[in-house]
């Protein structure tokens, strides 16, 4: 058996299989009358204003100068497929990406930043998207896209799990200031204490952030895994970072509800991505492709984080489909439309480079339609 055959057999069939059917929810207002606060209605409007985002991901480089331990990049078959170096032929993929209606590209692993050349080349195609980096190597500025740069920690941890030494100076040197950097702390279960010091340093140099949660990859044995006490003390951590630092952190009461709820995202709000949900017949089930370095794509690994057992997945970048997606399903009351409306506030203020956040409409914990709210 090959090593590549050994590790998709280790993979354990755990990811579900059938769409995920949801509890009902009690419907008490009708949708007017939720717009009729002035505040509500305005911010209705801002993020309606962008529901015309087609995204697709792509693989850009199957190399990555960092060895992060639970980086779903490399697992699964995704990161044997052959580098397509040649910049024409992804100018190519785009115009074809361009024709089908997509119209926001998120460029992705493993390491993007490596190959400057190709991410040019989707550039002069397609102007909106995002640039997932770890933030070692500067993208140029031309390049306007929205950059996401990965923090798992302070320096001490990252070298820990990620096998790099000073990443966060580095990070802060190419990026401090640049508005279109947003660092995304990732929460591990052994990260969360250090995450006052590392946002505080990153406001100091006038660069935003936001979190994600630490998934595991289907079959993870590792240890960074979040268990219930760990979601509890990430849900009060970021809800803290938030009132300390509101011009530069990007979250809401809502982000950290759907986030560290001890139910999945997928449990919650089940997830329109053609990897779970093969009969969509419009949005993003419909459009949505992950494409592999090879300029292949698969529709059983086409969401933004495949090889993430969804039985996990509480990761920043699903959350903006899964949750954003959800718009009937939270047009219930007063309380759950407005927590919805930030949501999809601080989704597009850290996908879309030029979008601002606005001040949340909802300072209170809300619970997701249909489930209890988390105590803690
Ligand atoms: S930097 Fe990103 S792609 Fe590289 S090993 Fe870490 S998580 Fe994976
Ligand atoms: S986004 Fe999350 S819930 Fe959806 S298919 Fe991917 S891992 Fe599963």
């Amino acid at each position: 058996m090959s090593s590549h055959e050994q590790l998709v057999a280790l993979r354990a069939p755990n990811s579900p299989k059938k769409p995920n059917i949801l509890p009902p929810v009690e419907r008490t207002w009708k949708f007017d009358d939720l717009l009729r606060d002035d505040l509500v209605r305005e911010r209705w409007e801002k993020v309606q204003r962008f529901f015309f985002l087609r995204e697709s991901t792509y693989d850009l480089t199957n190399v990555c100068n960092l060895d992060c331990d639970g980086c779903f990049y490399f697992q699964g078959d995704k990161q044997f497929t052959k580098n397509t170096s040649d910049p024409e032929a992804w100018r190519a993929l785009m115009r074809e990406e361009k024709k089908r209606g997509i119209n926001f590209v998120v460029l992705a692993g493993a390491e993007a930043s490596l190959v400057p050349e190709i991410i040019e080349a989707c550039y002069s195609e397609v102007q909106l998207g995002v640039v997932a980096t770890n933030g070692i190597k500067k993208i140029a500025e031309e390049l306007a896209y929205r950059i996401h740069v990965s923090v798992w920690g302070n320096d001490e941890s990252s070298a820990k799990t990620r096998l790099g030494k000073g990443l966060l100076p580095k990070q802060i040197k190419n990026y401090a200031g640049d508005s279109r950097a947003v660092f995304i702390y990732t929460f591990t279960r052994h990260n969360i204490a250090e995450a006052p010091a590392v946002i505080e340093e990153l406001a100091k140099n006038d660069c935003r952030s936001t979190f994600s949660m630490f998934s595991a990859p289907v079959g993870y044995t590792g240890t960074l895994r979040h268990d219930a006490e760990s979601l509890a003390a990430v849900r009060a951590t970021t809800l803290d970072l938030l009132e300390r630092f509101p011009k530069h952190v990007l979250f809401s009461h809502y982000n950290a509800v759907a986030h560290t709820h001890e139910k999945s995202m997928y449990e919650l709000f089940s997830c329109p991505y053609p990897r779970v949900n093969k009969q969509a017949n419009l949005g993003i089930g419909k459009t949505f492709r992950g494409y592999r370095t090879d300029l292949s794509w698969n529709m059983d690994a086409s969401c933004c984080v495949p090889d993430i057992d969804c039985a996990d997945c509480r990761h920043h970048a699903s959350g903006t489909a899964i949750v954003a997606s959800k718009l009937f399903r939270h047009a219930t009351d007063p309380d759950t439309f407005a927590a919805w409306l930030d949501y999809v506030d601080v989704y597009l203020a850290h996908f879309v480079h030029g979008y601002e956040k606005s001040p949340n409409l909802c300072n209170k914990p809300v619970a997701p339609p249909g489930f209890k709210l988390m105590e803690g």
